[in-house]
């Protein structure tokens, strides 16, 4: 957590300690292991009081050091483990205690992706209110996981630093500017980290510099590498602070001549003192503007700044899921609120007579317009602007739609597309969620009109505490008429 320098009224930060609770900071205590929160942090209980035990796991006895405490609940780090739990696994990554990435390595995979079951369960009764057990309840089905759960990333975002005169890259210690050098990350696919290692080893023979964060120079700030998995494509993005890269030639040859399966070679400037990645500017070095990728037997483009989901194979699991629940059979109007670059709406222009798409970043729409071309789909429509405002203007137009598809970002729905979709009744909602806690909250919402029938996990994020799922509703007057399914 980050420190705060500003001056603050009433009690000093550190009278934390002083709360009335039964650890101190720290202290280091034995403590039994009952359950993991949704962060993937063991949660254990000292006399009554929550202790949240980073890498314990349920089922355990630990010793674990507090190391903050707040009114109703602290956190601990782990330091022995007494009892070990049988699902415990041995995290293949030697990086992974430091990393962050990561932070369910420690656990058996398949518990994993019961974990995830159960977070979307617990979610649904605790927010919700729905019944998840026993007759009426909602089904939530096993979390649908990978055969293989490793190297499943598709793009890498590595920043660069220099140690002993070379460059080293990989990811911020912990509450640090400094960069620990990564050769290799096991859930990113492998020519990703080859192409990093390529960029690394040429740039420092080239006496190209990397940027210093704090002192505000050198040039090469981030490597971005995408690959199209299905394509074989690879495009390698040099984030740099200057337009001007000394030797650029000899760089970009390198590159083409070492990274295999490279088809586009891109820069993007970035002058700012900012963390955020890209700056305005982009420029292709060598090769095409994007790399092609499929989902299924969708085409897509990517450029450098686009947004595609990273764990395509299992994309294609959920968009299989989300087409089945749309229940589209061809002839159906269908919406695809929060549709990015369209790759919902034309995985559902498969089957529908038509499907209208809106997302609020004018770039993603003007993505989504190039991709219905690519494909040669017609029957899809996209427009600019936020959900909650053009599907009552589309509802004014007389557009009506027989199933609304939402697949919005972490903080859920706006609660005005909510009143909007319970006010146009399609028959079917398809609700893809990122996060557990704002599905229920706007579940609950919808339950008003609508009857939630089931929920499928679809892990797309294996080793990561994230947890996606995707939900289908029909509207209440249609189940009392025909049974569902
Ligand atoms: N369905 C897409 C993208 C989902 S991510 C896919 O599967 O790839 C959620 C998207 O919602 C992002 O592209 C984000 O830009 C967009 N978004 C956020 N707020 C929005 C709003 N109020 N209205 C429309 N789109 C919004």
């Amino acid at each position: 957590m980050a420190k705060t320098t500003k001056k603050r009224r009433g009690p000093h930060p550190t009278a934390k300690v002083e709360l009335d609770v039964p650890v101190r900071v720290g202290q280091t205590v034995e403590v039994e292991i009952t359950g993991l929160n949704h962060e993937g942090a063991g949660v254990g209980r000292i006399e009554g009081y929550t202790l949240f035990v980073d890498g314990a796991l349920a089922g355990e006895r630990v010793h674990a050091r507090v190391d903050h405490v707040k009114k109703n609940f602290g956190f601990a780090k782990l330091t022995e483990v007494i009892e070990a739990s049988t699902h415990r696994f041995l995290p293949p990554c030697p990086l992974y205690d430091r990393c962050g990435g990561c932070s369910l390595q420690h656990l058996a995979y398949e518990e994993q992706l019961r974990h995830k079951q159960q977070i979307v369960r617990d979610n649904l009764r605790r927010i919700g209110g729905f019944q998840v057990e026993g007759e009426g309840a909602i089904t939530v089905h096993p979390t649908l996981g990978m055969s293989d759960p490793w190297r499943y990333r598709n793009k890498a975002q590595v920043p660069i630093g220099e140690e002993n005169g070379a460059l080293v890259g990989g990811f911020y210690a912990e509450k640090s500017h400094s960069i620990i050098d990564m050769n290799e990350c096991l859930i990113q696919h492998q020519v990703n980290d080859e192409a990093v290692a390529v960029v690394k080893q040429a740039a420092t023979k080239l006496n190209i510099t990397a940027y210093d964060e704090v002192r505000h120079s050198g040039l090469l700030r981030h490597v971005v590498v995408k690959v199209g998995v299905k394509t074989g494509e690879v495009m390698v993005v040099l984030v740099t602070t200057e337009e001007q890269i000394p030797q650029r030639d000899q760089l970009v040859e390198a590159i083409c001549t070492q990274v295999a399966g490279v088809t586009s070679i891109v820069q993007n400037i970035n002058p700012d003192k900012t963390n955020v990645i890209f700056g305005k500017k982009t420029v292709t070095l060598w090769g095409s503007d994007v790399i092609y990728d499929y989902i299924g037997p969708i085409k897509f483009a990517i450029s450098a700044r686009s947004f595609y989901q990273v764990n395509p194979a299992q994309t294609e699991v959920l968009y299989n899921k989300t087409l089945e629940y749309a229940g589209a059979t061809g002839t159906e109007t269908v919406i695809d609120a929060y549709c990015g670059i369209g790759t919902i709406s034309l995985f559902l222009a498969q089957k529908s007579k038509h499907v209208y798409g809106v997302e609020i970043v004018p770039e993603a729409i003007a993505d989504a317009n190039r991709n219905a071309q690519l494909n040669g789909v017609e029957n899809a429509t996209f427009e600019a602007g936020p959900a909650e405002v053009v599907i009552p203007a589309w509802k004014e137009k007389g557009i009506r739609a027989d199933v609304i598809v939402v697949d919005p970002p972490r903080k859920g729905c706006d609660e005005a597309l909510l009143t909007t979709i319970l006010e146009m009744q399609p028959e079917r909602v398809v609700y893809v969620s990122c996060n557990p806690s704002t599905l229920a909250r706007d579940l609950k919402v919808l339950a008003e009109r609508y009857e939630v029938k089931e929920v499928q996990p679809v892990d797309m994020f294996p080793h990561t505490g994230h947890v996606e799922s995707v939900a289908v509703l029909v509207r209440v007057s249609i189940v009392a008429q025909e049974p569902y399914k």
